[in-house]
């Protein structure tokens, strides 16, 4: 089972070739009580989740955590560091 942290004001990066690990992560958030998590973690990003992301933290790249992410933030042509919302549930890979 995958072990639980809350996002404050790390910046995230993509991990590529994580598409084929998509499973059904956003539904592990809803079962974790997680409300927000119809919506993108991405700072400044107003769209509806559509996936678990799999996400690199600027802190720790070693890990890979997952969470609620739109599309567009999640797009494998995106390689940007971005920030994320604070005081949102993330799930370690
Ligand atoms: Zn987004």
């Amino acid at each position: 089972m995958s072990s639980k942290v809350t996002s404050l004001n790390q910046k995230v990066k993509n991990v590529s070739g994580s598409s084929k690990d998509r499973g059904n992560w956003l539904q592990s958030f809803y079962a974790e009580g997680d409300s927000n998590a119809e919506t993108c973690i991405i700072k400044g990003c107003g769209n509806l989740a559509t996936a678990g992301g799999h996400l690199y933290h600027d802190y720790d790249i070693t890990r890979v955590y997952i969470a609620p992410i739109c599309d567009t933030c999640n797009h494998p042509s995106n390689t940007d560091w971005m920030e994320v919302k604070a005081h949102r549930l993330m799930m370690k890979r």
